[in-house]
């Protein structure tokens, strides 16, 4: 099912309603095909300066709803995603280059996100605690944080979008999202259209599609009090400067560049298998890809031999056009980028095994062998379908080797005994490891996120949801008037 030129977010934003935009108006451009599919209207500062003056008249009266009336709206709004699964995949396949499954992953994960989200309202909100002070009662309790701001990347963008908007909401808040403008359509406006239609009071969410200046403006508006990042490491340090200026809460969730380490007593079908989901799923354009594989030189020819087997078995093209593994990368930048990053190691002596030769936006699923942790293929996010493999000796060695990236997102270790990976696991600086399996994880009750420059310590799902986007406050009550010495 498609939208027609009609379509409600076609040349608008949500700014409380359906508003042209002030900014630029943008192509949406299918990256399999370069075809035109519709036109986006991009929201300038002015739009921002607008959506955070209604933002913060609306939240109040959001926060001061019975809770069960802002769960019931967020139940709904996972019925409607639900019933509208067919169109937004569409959108997410032929707006982002995802594969069906890899859309309909996306689709079921947000509604799970909003079925939890619609569960945070009813849940307990503070603690009491004990006074020194006779007659004195102590309590803290959450409250929210006011306007949030949710900028989300292109690669999963309903998914990374919602995974903010929706606890936000949940606890109160108004939001802001800045979606990306290659992903605005799935990633941002059929979701408002949703929100509305779920019964979401005017003015508590806002969508404005936009480039780095809208962010920039979003960051820096003095009414929105947090800021929920998920994009590159580069981008994240700027906005944290920023935040840290303003005194500003700020969530990044930033770049990675993920180790698998197979120890010499792995089970090597399994850990190829795994390798190959990890690293080509979505056409390594994912944070937690597994980018650098770190093989113990005993099995490591094995290794490289049955994961270039798989690479070379899985078809790349247009995932509108019939089934394949791999769709094309976002755009022309990102292919030169994986292209240019190939060839510069091979240049160093890296060793082709499968795959290699790109053909526009589309790149195969790329094995590379004698991989040196000085190549660029090692040091650097890639963001395609490569997987490096270089060798070490020594548990100690494959520990060193994956700890010397700045990056600490996701790590996956396998081994047929589990006490020895989890003893090497638990000595990876990374946010998540996962033994025998890949780097590509997310279950959303448990805390997700990264170390070092994958982040600044926050964490997304679960518990750590409730603190992402809400604040404590402490209130004490004396049973009875008291009196101080003056
Ligand atoms: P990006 O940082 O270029 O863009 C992300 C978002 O930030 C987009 O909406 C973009 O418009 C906006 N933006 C760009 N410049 C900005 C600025 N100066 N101020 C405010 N907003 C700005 O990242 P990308 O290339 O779109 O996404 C890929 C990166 O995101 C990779 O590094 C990937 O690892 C990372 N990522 C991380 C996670 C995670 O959970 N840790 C998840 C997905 C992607």
């Amino acid at each position: 099912m498609t939208d027609t030129p009609a379509a409600r977010w076609e040349q608008r934003i949500f700014l409380g309603d359906w508003q042209p935009g002030r900014g630029d108006s943008v192509a949406v451009t299918e990256p399999a095909t370069g075809q035109c599919l519709g036109r986006l209207a991009t929201a300038n500062a002015d739009d921002v300066d607008a959506a955070a003056r209604l933002a913060s008249e609306a939240q109040s009266a959001w926060a001061a709803l019975p809770f069960d009336r802002r769960a019931a709206i967020l139940r709904e709004f996972a019925r409607l995603l639900q019933a509208d699964a067919e169109r937004i995949n569409h959108w997410n396949v032929r707006e982002c280059g995802s594969i069906p499954a890899k859309a309909e992953w996306e689709l079921n994960a947000s509604v799970e996100q909003a079925h939890m989200a619609a569960a945070m309202p009813m849940q307990a909100v503070g603690e009491i605690f004990p006074s020194s002070m006779p007659g004195r009662r102590n309590y803290w309790q959450r409250v929210p944080i006011g306007v949030v701001g949710v900028i989300a990347p292109w690669n999963f963008p309903i998914l990374l979008g919602l995974r903010s908007v929706l606890p936000a909401l949940a606890l109160g808040n108004a939001v802001i999202l800045k979606p990306d403008v290659q992903s605005a359509v799935c990633g941002g406006l059929l979701l408002a259209e949703l929100f509305e239609a779920a019964g979401l009071p005017r003015g508590v969410l806002h969508v404005l599609p936009g480039g780095p200046a809208t962010g920039e403006a979003l960051v820096r508006h003095p009414a929105v009090k947090m800021i929920s990042f998920t994009g590159s490491t580069a981008v994240g340090r700027q906005i944290g400067e920023t935040c840290g200026r303003m005194l500003k809460k700020v969530s990044l969730e930033l770049g990675g560049n993920n180790a698998m380490v197979i120890l010499d007593d792995a089970d090597l079908e399994s850990a190829a298998s795994c390798a190959a989901w990890g690293a080509f799923l979505h056409q390594g354009q994912i944070c937690m890809q597994a980018g650098r594989h770190l093989v113990h030189r005993k099995v490591a020819g094995r290794y490289a031999e049955l994961l270039a087997a798989r690479a070379a078995r899985l078809v790349v093209g247009d995932p509108a056009a019939g089934p394949v593994h791999l769709g094309p990368l976002i755009n022309d930048r990102q292919a030169d980028k994986v292209a240019e990053v190939v060839a510069r190691s091979v240049a160093q002596g890296a060793r082709l095994l499968a795959g290699g030769q790109r053909d526009g936006r589309f790149y195969p699923a790329t094995v590379l062998a004698d991989v040196t942790p000085a190549m660029p293929a090692w040091t650097e996010e890639i963001f395609g379908p490569v997987a490096p493999i270089t060798v070490f000796d020594s548990d100690d060695e494959a520990v060193a080797l994956v700890n010397g990236s700045d990056y600490g997102l996701a790590a996956a270790v396998h081994s047929a005994s589990v006490p020895r990976a989890l003893a090497l696991a638990s000595r990876l600086k990374a946010g998540m490891v996962h033994i025998n399996d890949q780097t590509v994880n997310n279950e959303f009750q448990v805390p997700f996120g990264g170390m070092g420059a994958s982040g600044n310590g926050s964490r997304f799902g679960g518990p750590a949801s409730f603190e992402a986007f809400s604040q404590t406050q402490w209130v004490s009550v004396m049973d009875s008037g008291i009196q101080y010495p003056f």
